[in-house]
């Protein structure tokens, strides 16, 4: 069965991946390589053509678009990105695609970010710094080269340059972390003009020097009750400080939730530049390399080929995606996962909306499952909703492997 709704919804959310970075973090597995500027060159070439190709796929009606709603340069270490090579790109994209006046940009950041007016000046509304914890000893062991000094220092500065939304990531379960030291990084945070934090449990990725540090002890980790802890004295503080949990692992201040998160949980459309970046476009997940290079002489290629096609039904055809398709949602698979993407959202699915979406009603297609944990005192049935219970929040993962 077509998923109809995907396949008719407008775009109006883009990922820009930078994949720079001055180090690599012990536990990080996202897609990064040493930074140089020849390369940093190169990759802002590519996303111009990105850009561009993209433009003519949705002018040729590959998928449908508004002005961007909006854009998140995410990584990496998107702060490395000089404004010069930002404001090229927010150009291009405003000249095509076009961005919404009130559009939420946001830009990544580590700290010892130097141009901060430049960013606001480029409309770059909300920078998003990975703080991770307050305990520069706990940073050590994460592999992080800078202070919690220094970052809180940018916020600062960030606050002063006028940039209206700052958001940090925080880390719990981390090896020697202990509930004083979340305690003392909760109380700083708070305290500071930050109207979002996401808070993550560590994971373990293969391929990290964590992985061959403690793939085999996990004596060497917080027990799951001490993550529990942890993780409870997150909510409590924050929303004592008024920073409202509103997704299993992000709160914020009221207005100040991710919009462009929102999309993902969502499971709305949007469009990712750069290697290693995904798209869901038109009922269609792409991804595109994890490798700079290879990311390169794709886009390059099918730069120069779109540059020769004069006939108009070859401009239809793939050839504008440097992504691979790897996955077409259709009907079924939408309907599931509008339910496991909305669970992680507090305020949960809506009825409302899932009838809108997909012509159905939740609580007949899903029956089953509903009662069953509901039964297990996981999920909450409201009026027009389903959500997760307190209990549900902290089993999440049982409880999406009922939907899968
Ligand atoms: S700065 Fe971020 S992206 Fe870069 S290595 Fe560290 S965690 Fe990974």
């Amino acid at each position: 069965m077509q998923n109809t709704f995907a396949a008719r919804q407008r775009v109006t959310a883009l990922y820009i991946h930078v994949p720079f970075c001055l180090h690599k973090c012990h536990y990080c597995d996202f897609y990064s390589i040493p930074f140089e500027d020849a390369s940093l060159q190169q990759w802002h070439q590519g996303i111009l053509k990105e850009i561009k190709l993209s433009y003519i796929a949705a002018v040729n009606g590959a998928f449908y678009t508004s002005p961007l709603h909006t854009i998140y340069y995410g990584g990496g270490t998107p702060s490395l990105v000089p404004p010069s090579l930002l404001s090229e790109q927010l150009g291009l994209i405003s000249n095509t695609f076009g961005i919404r006046t009130d559009a939420e940009i946001t830009l990544e950041a580590n700290p010892g970010l130097k141009d901060i007016s430049s960013l606001r000046a480029l409309g770059i509304n909300r920078l998003s710094f990975g703080l991770q914890s307050t305990s520069d000893h706990l940073l050590r062991v994460l592999g992080r080269r800078t202070t919690a000094d220094a970052c809180i220092k940018d916020v600062l500065r960030a606050e002063k340059a006028g940039i209206d939304r700052i958001a940090v990531d925080l880390m719990i379960g981390l090896p020697g972390q202990t509930l004083a030291d979340l305690r003392e990084t909760l109380s700083l945070v708070t305290k500071l003009p930050i109207g979002h934090i996401s808070y993550y449990s560590l994971t373990i990725a293969a391929g990290t020097p964590f992985a061959l540090r403690y793939g085999d002890r996990p004596d060497l980790l917080p027990t799951e009750e001490l993550e529990r802890e942890m993780y409870d004295l997150v909510l409590y503080s924050l929303e004592n400080a008024g920073i409202f949990p509103y997704e299993i692992s992000n709160a914020s201040r009221r207005g100040e939730e991710s919009r462009h998160n929102l999309v993902y949980w969502q499971a709305d459309s949007y469009l990712g530049l750069g290697p290693a970046a995904h798209s869901y476009l038109g009922g269609v997940r792409r991804g595109n390399i994890a490798s700079l290079f290879k990311w390169l002489e794709r886009v390059n290629s099918l730069y120069l080929t779109a540059s020769n096609i004069t006939d108009k039904s070859e401009r239809q055809s793939e050839c504008f995606f440097p992504g691979t398709a790897e996955e077409i949602v259709d009907e079924v698979a939408a309907r599931k996962e509008t339910v496991l993407l909305g669970l992680r959202l507090l305020s949960g699915v809506s009825s409302r909306n899932f009838r809108k979406r997909h012509c159905a009603e939740l609580t007949q297609e899903f029956a089953e499952q509903i009662s069953k944990l509901q039964s297990r005192g996981l999920l909450q049935p409201e009026a027009d909703s389903i959500r997760l219970t307190r209990l549900g929040l902290d089993l999440a993962n049982q409880v999406f492997l009922e939907f899968i």
